[in-house]
């Protein structure tokens, strides 16, 4: 069995750790003491004997391989963008969550409406505390995920400014912590591509709290970047601004300073290369692959949110939030075969007789376990919605009349380029570890 040693080998000796911090929030002995994060974000022994070699920490980790197959085969994933059952662009119709958010507010306009309607008793979403930094919790109220909307770096937030460290990722898979200490809940996670990948492997796991993650909901991502006071210093001179006069800073396509005299200056993202974190050069997931909705700003026009559904859930709730609290100008859907067709209305009918079944059940006092009938439709509809959401479906087949066309291009012709720059990076590191 693996443990957190071989972690330190595989992950952080090679400079690959995302400091996401799934390993010290799911160790299976975190409440003994066995892992701890360091001052600097990196997981670290903190009693090392505490440590059972469960290898759990090890299998989690979105650098580690072994569960990859398990998680792709689960969500029926294929390239170059993961499993994409309908493409949408939409926005949120209430004008306050668009004046904050970062693109058209979808997001935040799906957490609210989940947690109106119940489905969710909260969220984990990410606010700002400064200029870069960010920092995750746990949202129960409208007020605490509305002011967790938008991505500028504010600098009226509060000032982290002037500390050593700055970093634009949001260690969201921390906050589950929160989650398993308060006990089981439901709750919607929104998160980068890798924090999403590591959630489905803790989900294959049945690793504690997976059963209150009630939805993924993932962020397209290109990097986030960590950087130091030297760092800051050579970004004034790109940049050509004082750091003292910045009032807002937003990064999307490159990065945009906002001074307080009104001037914007933009800094382009390959001249800022250098402030990328390490691991985000070897990451490959552009579209948050493994989410039940993914969201981004590429390919949607100015204020609206490009949407990516991938499981039924997502649609399930994409559907209900389009009919309540967003607006969308264009859906795409690619078609179905007469075989997938068949199956989504056998699952239909089977959930009916189900729900039928259950009331008479209880009418009559039978448990639903004892009750034949119910086992065989149970089995059946277990069997097909393993078949329907694992198998792979159509990417090709676009309706060329869709207004989303050139979207869904443009989202997995950027998956593309990332995956392949990636893979290159990936190849040099490995090149350079076999050579040292
Ligand atoms: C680091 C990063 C890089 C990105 N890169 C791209 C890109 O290259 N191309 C692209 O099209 N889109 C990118 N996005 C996604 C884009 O910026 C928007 O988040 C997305 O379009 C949703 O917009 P919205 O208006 O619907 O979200 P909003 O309604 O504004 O909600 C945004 C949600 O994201 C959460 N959030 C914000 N920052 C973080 C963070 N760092 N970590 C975890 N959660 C966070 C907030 O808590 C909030 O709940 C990136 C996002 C991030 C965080
Ligand atoms: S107890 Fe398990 S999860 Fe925790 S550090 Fe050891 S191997 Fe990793
Ligand atoms: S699980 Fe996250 S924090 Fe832990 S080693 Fe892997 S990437 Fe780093
Ligand atoms: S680029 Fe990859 S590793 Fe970096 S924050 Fe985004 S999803 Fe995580």
């Amino acid at each position: 069995m693996r443990s957190f040693e071989d972690l330190i080998r595989d992950v952080q000796d090679r400079n690959l750790c995302h400091r996401c911090g799934g390993c010290v929030t799911f160790c299976t002995s975190i409440n003994y003491g066995a892992l701890e994060l360091g001052e600097e974000g990196y997981p670290r022994y903190k009693e090392k004997s505490k440590c059972i070699e469960c290898g759990i920490c090890h299998m989690l980790c979105p650098e580690i391989d072994e569960l990859d197959a398990e998680i792709k085969k689960q969500a029926g994933w294929s390239e170059p963008s993961g499993r994409i059952v309908s493409t949408s662009i939409d926005r949120a119709a209430d004008d306050n969550i668009r004046e904050r958010a970062t693109d058209g507010g979808a997001v935040t306009g799906i957490l609210l409406r989940l947690l109106e309607t119940g489905r969710i008793d909260g969220a984990i979403v990410s606010k700002h505390v400064g200029l870069f930094n960010r920092e995750p919790y746990l949202a129960s109220s409208r007020e605490d995920i509305l002011s967790a909307c938008g991505s500028f770096f504010d600098a009226s937030h509060g000032m982290v400014l002037y500390s050593e460290h700055y970093s634009t990722f949001s260690p969201s898979v921390q906050a589950l912590s929160t989650v398993k200490r308060i006990g089981s809940q439901k709750v919607a996670f929104v998160g980068t591509p890798c924090q999403i990948v590591t959630l489905r492997k803790m989900q294959a796991l049945g690793v504690v709290p997976s059963d209150a993650i009630y939805c993924l909901l993932g962020l397209f991502c290109s990097g986030n970047f960590a950087f130091d006071d030297n760092s800051r210093k050579r970004l004034e001179k790109i940049g050509d601004f004082k750091w003292s006069d910045v009032r807002k800073i937003s990064i999307k396509g490159r990065m945009y300073v906002y001074l307080n005299n009104g001037s914007i200056h933009t800094l382009p993202l390959d001249e800022i290369d250098f402030i990328k974190r390490p691991a985000c050069r070897y990451c490959e997931d552009y579209t948050a692959e493994f989410a039940d909705l993914s969201f981004g700003g590429i390919g949607a026009e100015e204020g609206w949110t490009t949407v990516l559904t991938r499981t039924q859930l997502g649609m399930d709730i994409l559907n209900n939030a389009e009919r309540s609290v967003l607006e969308s100008y264009g859906q795409h859907q690619p078609p179905r075969d007469q075989e997938q067709e068949r199956v989504i209305n056998r699952i239909r009918e089977l959930k009916r007789q189900i729900r039928h079944l259950k009331y008479s059940d209880k009418m009559s006092g039978l448990t639903e376990s004892r009750d034949p009938a119910y086992m065989n439709l149970a089995r059946e509809l277990e069997e097909l919605e393993e078949k329907h959401t694992g198998g792979p479906v159509h990417q090709a087949g676009l309706d060329p009349s869709a207004g989303v066309v050139q979207t869904l291009t443009r989202v997995m012709q950027k998956s593309m380029e990332k995956r392949s720059q990636c893979r290159e990076n990936r190849a040099e590191l490995l090149g350079e570890h076999e050579q040292a």
